[in-house]
Protein backbone atom coordinates (compact mmCIF):
# COMPACT_ATOMS: atom_id res chain seq x y z
CA UNK A 1 0.00 0.00 0.00
CA UNK A 2 3.25 2.44 0.64
CA UNK A 3 4.17 2.18 -3.01
CA UNK A 4 0.32 2.74 -4.03
CA UNK A 5 0.72 5.77 -1.98
CA UNK A 6 4.29 7.13 -3.37
CA UNK A 7 2.54 6.87 -6.69
CA UNK A 8 -0.61 8.77 -6.03
CA UNK A 9 1.67 11.54 -4.01
CA UNK A 10 3.69 11.71 -6.98
CA UNK A 11 0.81 12.54 -8.96
CA UNK A 12 -0.03 14.39 -6.77
CA UNK A 13 3.14 16.69 -6.27
CA UNK A 14 2.97 17.00 -10.35
CA UNK A 15 -0.34 18.68 -10.34
CA UNK A 16 0.67 20.99 -7.49
CA UNK A 17 3.27 22.06 -9.54
CA UNK A 18 1.03 22.35 -12.64
CA UNK A 19 -1.48 24.71 -10.31
CA UNK A 20 1.61 26.67 -9.00
CA UNK A 21 4.69 27.38 -10.93
CA UNK A 22 4.87 24.92 -14.09
CA UNK A 23 5.77 27.06 -17.19
CA UNK A 24 2.61 26.91 -19.91
CA UNK A 25 4.23 25.08 -22.20
CA UNK A 26 4.90 22.42 -19.98
CA UNK A 27 0.89 21.63 -20.01
CA UNK A 28 0.91 19.21 -22.52
CA UNK A 29 3.64 16.19 -20.91
CA UNK A 30 2.38 17.06 -17.84
CA UNK A 31 -0.87 15.59 -18.58
CA UNK A 32 0.36 13.01 -19.77
CA UNK A 33 2.71 12.24 -17.01
CA UNK A 34 -0.03 12.75 -14.48
CA UNK A 35 -2.02 10.03 -16.43
CA UNK A 36 0.97 7.36 -16.40
CA UNK A 37 1.44 7.41 -12.34
CA UNK A 38 -2.75 7.93 -11.62
CA UNK A 39 -2.89 4.24 -14.25
CA UNK A 40 0.24 2.68 -12.45
CA UNK A 41 -1.31 3.37 -9.06
CA UNK A 42 -5.18 2.48 -10.20
CA UNK A 43 -3.55 -0.59 -11.76
CA UNK A 44 -1.65 -1.56 -8.61
CA UNK A 45 -4.13 -1.31 -6.25
CA UNK A 46 -6.71 -3.36 -8.73
CA UNK A 47 -4.43 -6.24 -9.30
CA UNK A 48 -5.18 -9.82 -8.06
CA UNK A 49 -2.24 -9.23 -6.20
CA UNK A 50 -3.86 -6.66 -3.90
CA UNK A 51 -7.28 -8.85 -4.13
CA UNK A 52 -5.69 -11.74 -2.86
CA UNK A 53 -3.53 -10.04 -0.14
CA UNK A 54 -6.90 -8.11 1.14
CA UNK A 55 -8.68 -11.51 1.29
CA UNK A 56 -5.61 -13.38 2.90
CA UNK A 57 -5.63 -10.08 5.76
CA UNK A 58 -9.57 -10.30 5.55
CA UNK A 59 -9.90 -13.47 7.63
CA UNK A 60 -6.76 -13.21 9.83
CA UNK A 61 -7.55 -13.07 13.01
CA UNK A 62 -4.09 -11.69 14.95
CA UNK A 63 -4.07 -8.17 13.55
CA UNK A 64 -5.14 -5.47 15.83
CA UNK A 65 -8.35 -3.79 15.80
CA UNK A 66 -7.13 -0.51 13.30
CA UNK A 67 -5.30 -3.60 11.37
CA UNK A 68 -8.51 -4.85 11.10
CA UNK A 69 -10.05 -1.13 10.01
CA UNK A 70 -7.52 -0.72 7.64
CA UNK A 71 -7.98 -3.97 5.37
CA UNK A 72 -12.15 -4.01 5.68
CA UNK A 73 -11.71 0.27 3.83
CA UNK A 74 -9.35 -1.05 1.60
CA UNK A 75 -11.33 -3.80 0.88
CA UNK A 76 -14.24 -1.23 -0.35
CA UNK A 77 -12.13 0.88 -1.79
CA UNK A 78 -10.81 -1.82 -3.53
CA UNK A 79 -14.33 -3.25 -4.51
CA UNK A 80 -15.65 0.44 -5.93
CA UNK A 81 -12.27 0.46 -7.93
CA UNK A 82 -13.10 -2.46 -9.19
CA UNK A 83 -16.54 -2.04 -10.88
CA UNK A 84 -15.08 0.52 -13.67
CA UNK A 85 -12.86 -1.18 -15.87
CA UNK A 86 -9.60 0.11 -17.43
CA UNK A 87 -11.32 0.71 -20.67
CA UNK A 88 -14.23 2.71 -18.94
CA UNK A 89 -12.09 4.30 -16.96
CA UNK A 90 -9.19 5.47 -19.78
CA UNK A 91 -13.10 6.29 -21.94
CA UNK A 92 -14.12 8.90 -19.22
CA UNK A 93 -10.65 10.14 -18.46
CA UNK A 94 -10.78 11.29 -22.29
CA UNK A 95 -14.05 12.43 -21.73
CA UNK A 96 -13.50 14.46 -18.56
CA UNK A 97 -9.98 16.47 -20.35
CA UNK A 98 -12.11 16.90 -23.63
CA UNK A 99 -14.99 18.37 -22.07
CA UNK A 100 -12.62 20.41 -19.47
CA UNK A 101 -11.34 22.53 -22.16
CA UNK A 102 -14.70 23.18 -23.97
CA UNK A 103 -15.94 24.34 -21.17
CA UNK A 104 -12.49 26.76 -20.32
CA UNK A 105 -13.63 28.30 -24.26
CA UNK A 106 -17.11 28.50 -23.51
CA UNK A 107 -16.73 30.32 -20.16
CA UNK A 108 -14.08 32.84 -21.92
CA UNK A 109 -16.23 33.36 -24.51
CA UNK A 110 -19.34 33.25 -22.81
CA UNK A 111 -20.93 30.69 -25.24
CA UNK A 112 -22.64 27.67 -23.42
CA UNK A 113 -23.07 25.66 -27.26
CA UNK A 114 -19.34 25.40 -27.18
CA UNK A 115 -19.49 23.07 -24.29
CA UNK A 116 -22.98 21.33 -24.41
CA UNK A 117 -22.24 18.41 -26.84
CA UNK A 118 -19.44 17.37 -24.55
CA UNK A 119 -21.63 17.85 -21.63
CA UNK A 120 -24.20 15.77 -22.89
CA UNK A 121 -21.50 12.98 -23.83
CA UNK A 122 -19.67 13.65 -20.11
CA UNK A 123 -23.60 13.06 -18.84
CA UNK A 124 -24.14 9.67 -20.35
CA UNK A 125 -21.18 8.14 -19.23
CA UNK A 126 -21.53 9.13 -15.63
CA UNK A 127 -25.48 7.50 -16.35
CA UNK A 128 -23.34 4.53 -17.42
CA UNK A 129 -20.89 5.09 -14.45
CA UNK A 130 -23.98 4.51 -11.98
CA UNK A 131 -25.07 1.53 -13.70
CA UNK A 132 -21.37 -0.25 -13.61
CA UNK A 133 -21.29 0.90 -10.14
CA UNK A 134 -24.90 -0.04 -8.94
CA UNK A 135 -27.46 1.93 -6.92
CA UNK A 136 -30.82 1.59 -5.39
CA UNK A 137 -34.38 4.04 -6.15
CA UNK A 138 -31.76 6.42 -7.83
CA UNK A 139 -28.92 6.71 -10.34
CA UNK A 140 -27.50 9.64 -8.52
CA UNK A 141 -26.91 7.70 -5.44
CA UNK A 142 -24.30 5.56 -6.95
CA UNK A 143 -22.69 9.45 -8.03
CA UNK A 144 -23.32 10.61 -4.68
CA UNK A 145 -22.05 7.78 -2.96
CA UNK A 146 -18.00 8.73 -4.78
CA UNK A 147 -18.33 11.98 -2.65
CA UNK A 148 -20.19 11.26 0.66
CA UNK A 149 -20.39 7.28 1.46
CA UNK A 150 -24.11 6.46 2.48
CA UNK A 151 -25.60 9.69 1.12
CA UNK A 152 -28.69 9.28 -0.76
CA UNK A 153 -31.49 11.60 -2.25
CA UNK A 154 -33.77 10.07 -0.13
CA UNK A 155 -31.67 11.97 2.76
CA UNK A 156 -30.52 15.10 0.99
CA UNK A 157 -33.95 15.82 -0.40
CA UNK A 158 -35.52 15.70 3.57
CA UNK A 159 -32.50 17.68 4.66
CA UNK A 160 -32.52 20.48 1.80
CA UNK A 161 -36.26 20.29 2.03
CA UNK A 162 -36.40 21.01 5.92
CA UNK A 163 -33.48 23.67 5.38
CA UNK A 164 -34.97 25.54 2.24
CA UNK A 165 -37.97 27.35 3.80
CA UNK A 166 -36.14 28.26 7.23
CA UNK A 167 -33.45 29.92 4.79
CA UNK A 168 -36.01 31.61 2.97
CA UNK A 169 -37.95 32.94 6.43
CA UNK A 170 -34.03 34.37 7.54
CA UNK A 171 -33.30 35.57 4.04
CA UNK A 172 -36.90 37.44 4.15
CA UNK A 173 -36.13 38.79 7.84
CA UNK A 174 -32.60 40.71 6.63
CA UNK A 175 -33.63 41.88 3.02
CA UNK A 176 -35.98 44.36 4.88
CA UNK A 177 -33.37 45.78 7.42
CA UNK A 178 -30.76 48.07 6.68
CA UNK A 179 -27.74 47.07 5.05
CA UNK A 180 -24.31 47.65 6.74
CA UNK A 181 -21.74 49.44 4.48
CA UNK A 182 -18.76 47.63 3.15
CA UNK A 183 -17.19 50.53 1.29
CA UNK A 184 -13.99 50.19 3.26
CA UNK A 185 -13.75 46.46 2.01
CA UNK A 186 -13.48 47.74 -1.72
CA UNK A 187 -9.96 49.55 -1.86
CA UNK A 188 -6.93 49.04 -3.40
CA UNK A 189 -5.16 46.50 -1.26
CA UNK A 190 -1.25 45.32 -3.32
CA UNK A 191 -0.63 41.95 -3.77
CA UNK A 192 2.69 42.16 -1.68
CA UNK A 193 0.50 42.80 1.34
CA UNK A 194 -2.03 40.94 1.12
CA UNK A 195 0.39 37.83 0.77
CA UNK A 196 2.64 39.05 3.61
CA UNK A 197 -0.81 39.28 5.80
CA UNK A 198 -2.36 35.97 4.66
CA UNK A 199 0.98 34.30 5.33
CA UNK A 200 1.01 35.68 9.34
CA UNK A 201 -2.46 34.99 9.54
CA UNK A 202 -2.22 31.25 8.49
CA UNK A 203 0.70 30.76 10.84
CA UNK A 204 -0.83 32.43 13.71
CA UNK A 205 -3.87 30.13 13.40
CA UNK A 206 -0.96 27.33 13.77
CA UNK A 207 -0.49 26.18 10.03
CA UNK A 208 2.49 24.25 10.41
CA UNK A 209 4.77 25.95 8.10
CA UNK A 210 7.49 23.51 8.82
CA UNK A 211 4.93 20.67 7.35
CA UNK A 212 3.06 23.21 4.86
CA UNK A 213 3.83 26.41 2.49
CA UNK A 214 1.06 28.70 1.02
CA UNK A 215 1.70 29.84 -2.80
CA UNK A 216 -0.73 31.19 -5.47
CA UNK A 217 -2.91 29.39 -7.91
CA UNK A 218 -5.84 30.84 -9.98
CA UNK A 219 -8.15 28.49 -7.48
CA UNK A 220 -7.42 28.22 -4.39
CA UNK A 221 -6.60 24.64 -2.74
CA UNK A 222 -5.24 22.43 -0.35
CA UNK A 223 -3.21 19.68 -1.46
CA UNK A 224 -1.20 16.72 0.71
CA UNK A 225 1.49 14.58 -0.01
CA UNK A 226 2.15 13.49 3.51
CA UNK A 227 0.84 14.72 7.47
CA UNK A 228 3.97 16.29 7.34
CA UNK A 229 3.92 18.28 3.74
CA UNK A 230 0.74 19.89 3.74
CA UNK A 231 0.44 22.52 1.08
CA UNK A 232 -1.65 25.28 0.40
CA UNK A 233 -2.29 28.08 -2.38
CA UNK A 234 -4.50 31.32 -2.15
CA UNK A 235 -5.35 33.92 -4.70
CA UNK A 236 -5.65 37.83 -4.73
CA UNK A 237 -7.64 39.91 -5.87
CA UNK A 238 -6.06 44.14 -5.20
CA UNK A 239 -9.60 45.33 -5.42
CA UNK A 240 -11.27 43.26 -3.13
CA UNK A 241 -9.53 42.03 0.27
CA UNK A 242 -12.34 39.21 1.29
CA UNK A 243 -11.30 37.06 -1.60
CA UNK A 244 -8.03 36.47 -0.16
CA UNK A 245 -8.33 36.42 3.31
CA UNK A 246 -11.38 33.79 3.80
CA UNK A 247 -9.87 31.65 1.35
CA UNK A 248 -6.29 31.74 3.25
CA UNK A 249 -8.69 31.10 6.41
CA UNK A 250 -10.72 28.09 4.25
CA UNK A 251 -7.65 26.17 2.86
CA UNK A 252 -6.20 26.80 6.40
CA UNK A 253 -8.91 24.61 8.11
CA UNK A 254 -8.25 22.04 5.47
CA UNK A 255 -4.94 22.23 6.43
CA UNK A 256 -5.18 21.59 9.71
CA UNK A 257 -7.21 18.54 9.41
CA UNK A 258 -4.27 17.46 7.10
CA UNK A 259 -1.60 18.38 9.56
CA UNK A 260 -4.19 16.56 12.34
CA UNK A 261 -4.05 12.98 10.44
CA UNK A 262 -1.90 10.10 11.92
CA UNK A 263 1.28 10.09 10.18
CA UNK A 264 2.24 6.37 11.35
CA UNK A 265 -0.58 5.16 9.26
CA UNK A 266 0.79 6.76 5.85
CA UNK A 267 -0.77 5.25 2.57
CA UNK A 268 -3.39 3.41 4.46
CA UNK A 269 -7.23 4.45 5.03
CA UNK A 270 -6.97 5.89 8.47
CA UNK A 271 -4.56 8.06 7.77
CA UNK A 272 -7.20 9.65 5.49
CA UNK A 273 -9.58 12.20 6.54
CA UNK A 274 -13.43 10.72 7.16
CA UNK A 275 -15.24 12.52 4.37
CA UNK A 276 -15.19 15.62 1.73
CA UNK A 277 -18.09 16.79 4.05
CA UNK A 278 -16.29 16.40 7.15
CA UNK A 279 -13.14 17.81 5.45
CA UNK A 280 -15.26 20.85 4.46
CA UNK A 281 -16.61 21.12 8.01
CA UNK A 282 -12.92 21.68 9.32
CA UNK A 283 -12.45 24.54 6.62
CA UNK A 284 -15.61 26.11 6.76
CA UNK A 285 -15.83 26.25 10.74
CA UNK A 286 -12.13 28.23 10.42
CA UNK A 287 -13.41 30.39 7.50
CA UNK A 288 -17.07 31.28 9.65
CA UNK A 289 -17.36 30.14 12.71
CA UNK A 290 -13.91 31.73 13.44
CA UNK A 291 -12.71 33.96 10.98
CA UNK A 292 -16.02 35.58 10.41
CA UNK A 293 -16.58 36.23 14.28
CA UNK A 294 -16.49 39.55 16.03
CA UNK A 295 -14.58 37.97 18.48
CA UNK A 296 -11.88 37.09 16.16
CA UNK A 297 -11.77 40.39 14.51
CA UNK A 298 -11.43 42.08 18.37
CA UNK A 299 -8.34 40.11 18.16
CA UNK A 300 -7.08 40.67 14.81
CA UNK A 301 -8.01 43.98 13.11
CA UNK A 302 -5.05 45.77 14.94
CA UNK A 303 -2.85 43.51 13.21
CA UNK A 304 -4.95 43.71 9.99
CA UNK A 305 -3.88 47.26 10.56
CA UNK A 306 -0.25 46.76 10.70
CA UNK A 307 -0.53 45.98 6.92
CA UNK A 308 -3.14 47.94 6.00
CA UNK A 309 -2.79 51.09 7.98
CA UNK A 310 -4.65 53.95 5.68
CA UNK A 311 -7.01 51.05 4.61
CA UNK A 312 -8.77 50.06 7.92
CA UNK A 313 -7.19 53.19 9.62
CA UNK A 314 -10.96 54.13 10.77
CA UNK A 315 -12.92 50.97 10.92
CA UNK A 316 -13.80 49.29 14.12
CA UNK A 317 -14.49 46.35 14.99
CA UNK A 318 -18.16 45.54 15.22
CA UNK A 319 -18.69 47.38 11.61
CA UNK A 320 -15.91 45.83 10.45
CA UNK A 321 -17.98 42.48 11.39
CA UNK A 322 -21.08 43.49 10.28
CA UNK A 323 -19.58 43.96 6.51
CA UNK A 324 -17.65 40.90 6.45
CA UNK A 325 -21.24 39.25 7.19
CA UNK A 326 -23.66 40.45 4.93
CA UNK A 327 -26.39 38.83 3.13
CA UNK A 328 -27.37 39.70 -0.36
CA UNK A 329 -28.40 37.18 -3.11
CA UNK A 330 -26.07 37.28 -5.93
CA UNK A 331 -25.33 34.94 -8.91
CA UNK A 332 -21.52 33.28 -7.74
CA UNK A 333 -21.58 30.59 -5.03
CA UNK A 334 -17.85 30.63 -4.06
CA UNK A 335 -18.67 34.70 -3.31
CA UNK A 336 -22.01 34.19 -1.56
CA UNK A 337 -22.79 34.53 1.97
CA UNK A 338 -23.10 32.08 4.38
CA UNK A 339 -26.74 32.00 4.47
CA UNK A 340 -27.39 32.15 0.50
CA UNK A 341 -24.85 29.79 -0.22
CA UNK A 342 -26.57 27.09 0.33
CA UNK A 343 -29.64 28.11 -2.38
CA UNK A 344 -26.12 27.91 -4.77
CA UNK A 345 -25.69 24.26 -3.87
CA UNK A 346 -29.77 23.25 -3.96
CA UNK A 347 -30.12 24.93 -7.20
CA UNK A 348 -26.77 22.44 -8.38
CA UNK A 349 -28.48 19.18 -6.80
CA UNK A 350 -31.95 19.64 -8.04
CA UNK A 351 -30.24 19.84 -11.71
CA UNK A 352 -27.98 17.10 -10.97
CA UNK A 353 -30.68 14.59 -10.10
CA UNK A 354 -32.38 15.88 -13.28
CA UNK A 355 -29.58 15.28 -15.36
CA UNK A 356 -28.64 12.12 -14.42
CA UNK A 357 -32.14 10.68 -14.07
CA UNK A 358 -32.00 11.76 -17.82
CA UNK A 359 -35.29 14.27 -17.23
CA UNK A 360 -33.07 17.21 -18.40
CA UNK A 361 -30.59 17.46 -21.35
CA UNK A 362 -27.69 18.98 -21.58
CA UNK A 363 -29.06 21.78 -24.03
CA UNK A 364 -32.02 22.34 -21.79
CA UNK A 365 -29.15 23.00 -18.74
CA UNK A 366 -29.11 27.19 -19.09
CA UNK A 367 -32.44 28.05 -19.49
CA UNK A 368 -33.31 25.76 -16.08
CA UNK A 369 -30.39 27.08 -14.13
CA UNK A 370 -31.75 31.05 -14.77
CA UNK A 371 -35.35 29.85 -13.97
CA UNK A 372 -33.81 28.15 -10.61
CA UNK A 373 -32.15 31.42 -10.01
CA UNK A 374 -35.26 33.71 -10.54
CA UNK A 375 -37.19 31.21 -8.51
CA UNK A 376 -34.93 30.04 -5.54
CA UNK A 377 -32.87 34.00 -5.07
CA UNK A 378 -35.20 36.23 -7.12
CA UNK A 379 -32.35 36.90 -9.76
CA UNK A 380 -31.91 37.58 -13.43
CA UNK A 381 -28.95 35.89 -14.81
CA UNK A 382 -27.01 38.65 -17.17
CA UNK A 383 -24.81 35.53 -19.08
CA UNK A 384 -23.73 31.60 -18.98
CA UNK A 385 -20.61 33.15 -17.40
CA UNK A 386 -21.89 34.14 -14.51
CA UNK A 387 -24.62 31.16 -15.02
CA UNK A 388 -24.27 27.71 -15.47
CA UNK A 389 -20.43 27.92 -16.55
CA UNK A 390 -19.31 29.17 -13.34
CA UNK A 391 -18.59 26.40 -11.68
CA UNK A 392 -15.41 24.00 -13.24
CA UNK A 393 -16.96 20.57 -11.11
CA UNK A 394 -19.39 19.16 -13.87
CA UNK A 395 -16.50 19.65 -16.62
CA UNK A 396 -14.58 17.44 -14.25
CA UNK A 397 -17.73 15.07 -14.52
CA UNK A 398 -18.01 15.83 -10.41
CA UNK A 399 -21.87 15.34 -10.38
CA UNK A 400 -22.46 14.80 -6.67
CA UNK A 401 -20.02 16.84 -5.02
CA UNK A 402 -22.17 20.08 -4.15
CA UNK A 403 -24.21 18.41 -1.48
CA UNK A 404 -20.92 18.06 0.80
CA UNK A 405 -20.19 21.85 0.25
CA UNK A 406 -23.93 22.15 2.69
CA UNK A 407 -23.34 19.31 4.54
CA UNK A 408 -19.73 20.61 5.35
CA UNK A 409 -21.12 23.83 6.77
CA UNK A 410 -23.50 22.34 8.64
CA UNK A 411 -21.22 19.91 10.19
CA UNK A 412 -18.72 22.71 11.12
CA UNK A 413 -21.51 24.89 13.16
CA UNK A 414 -22.84 21.51 15.31
CA UNK A 415 -19.04 20.82 15.33
CA UNK A 416 -18.39 24.51 17.05
CA UNK A 417 -20.99 24.49 18.98
CA UNK A 418 -20.07 21.18 21.05
CA UNK A 419 -16.17 22.38 21.31
CA UNK A 420 -17.65 25.55 22.39
CA UNK A 421 -19.37 23.81 25.11
CA UNK A 422 -16.33 21.67 25.89
CA UNK A 423 -13.68 24.52 26.13
CA UNK A 424 -15.90 27.16 28.09
CA UNK A 425 -14.99 30.08 27.41
CA UNK A 426 -14.27 29.68 23.89
CA UNK A 427 -15.20 33.12 22.46
CA UNK A 428 -13.46 34.87 25.15
CA UNK A 429 -10.16 32.39 24.17
CA UNK A 430 -10.56 33.74 19.86
CA UNK A 431 -10.55 36.98 21.23
CA UNK A 432 -7.72 37.11 23.04
CA UNK A 433 -5.88 35.27 19.96
CA UNK A 434 -5.87 31.68 21.52
CA UNK A 435 -7.04 29.40 18.73
CA UNK A 436 -4.57 26.67 20.24
CA UNK A 437 -7.36 24.94 22.75
CA UNK A 438 -9.89 24.88 19.36
CA UNK A 439 -6.95 23.30 17.59
CA UNK A 440 -6.31 20.81 20.39
CA UNK A 441 -10.32 19.63 20.43
CA UNK A 442 -10.56 19.37 16.89
CA UNK A 443 -7.42 17.05 17.04
CA UNK A 444 -8.55 14.67 19.46
CA UNK A 445 -12.37 14.78 18.81
CA UNK A 446 -12.10 15.08 14.53
CA UNK A 447 -8.66 14.80 13.41
CA UNK A 448 -6.67 11.70 14.92
CA UNK A 449 -9.77 9.21 14.42
CA UNK A 450 -8.72 9.26 10.20
CA UNK A 451 -11.02 7.26 8.25
CA UNK A 452 -11.90 5.29 11.44
CA UNK A 453 -15.51 6.58 11.29
CA UNK A 454 -17.91 7.86 8.57
CA UNK A 455 -19.10 11.51 8.56
CA UNK A 456 -22.45 10.35 10.69
CA UNK A 457 -20.40 7.91 13.32
CA UNK A 458 -18.02 11.19 14.02
CA UNK A 459 -20.65 13.56 14.61
CA UNK A 460 -21.96 11.81 17.17
CA UNK A 461 -19.16 10.76 18.89
CA UNK A 462 -17.70 14.57 18.57
CA UNK A 463 -21.22 16.32 19.26
CA UNK A 464 -23.24 13.75 21.12
CA UNK A 465 -26.02 13.73 17.89
CA UNK A 466 -26.48 12.80 14.52
CA UNK A 467 -26.48 15.72 12.00
CA UNK A 468 -29.15 18.52 12.83
CA UNK A 469 -29.40 21.66 10.58
CA UNK A 470 -31.25 23.27 13.73
CA UNK A 471 -27.32 23.95 15.02
CA UNK A 472 -26.80 25.61 11.78
CA UNK A 473 -29.69 27.52 11.89
CA UNK A 474 -29.10 28.21 15.21
CA UNK A 475 -25.98 29.49 14.88
CA UNK A 476 -26.86 31.75 11.61
CA UNK A 477 -29.84 33.49 13.19
CA UNK A 478 -27.83 34.23 16.45
CA UNK A 479 -24.74 35.84 13.94
CA UNK A 480 -27.59 37.73 11.50
CA UNK A 481 -29.41 38.98 14.85
CA UNK A 482 -25.99 41.05 15.23
CA UNK A 483 -24.93 41.82 12.07
CA UNK A 484 -28.32 43.12 11.45
CA UNK A 485 -29.28 44.34 14.91
ZN1 LIG B 1 -13.17 23.59 0.90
Amino acid sequence: MTAIADLRYASAMLQWDQETYMPPNGAARRGQQIATLDEQAHAQFTSDETKRLLETLLTDNSLSASQQKNVELCWYDFNKAHKLSAAFVGKLSLCINKSFHAWVAAKNADDFALFEKDLQALIELKQEEAQLKGYVAHPYNALLNDYERGSTVAQLDQLFGGLEPKLKALLQTVQIQQQPSTQFLQQHFPKAAQMSWGNALVEALHYDTQSGRQDISEHPFTINFNAKDVRITTRIDEADFSNMTWSCIHELGHALYEQGLPDEEYGLPLGEAASLSMHESQSRLWENCVGRSLEFWQHYLPMLRQHFPEQFKQVEPLDFYRAINIVQPSLIRTEADELTYHFHVMIRYELEKELISGSLKAKDLPAAWNAAYQQKLGIAVPNHRKGCLQDVHWSHGSFGYFPTYSLGSMYAAQIFQAASKAIGDLPQKIAAGQTQPLLDWLRLNIHRHGRQYGSEELCILATGQPLNPDSFIAYLTDKLTKVYN
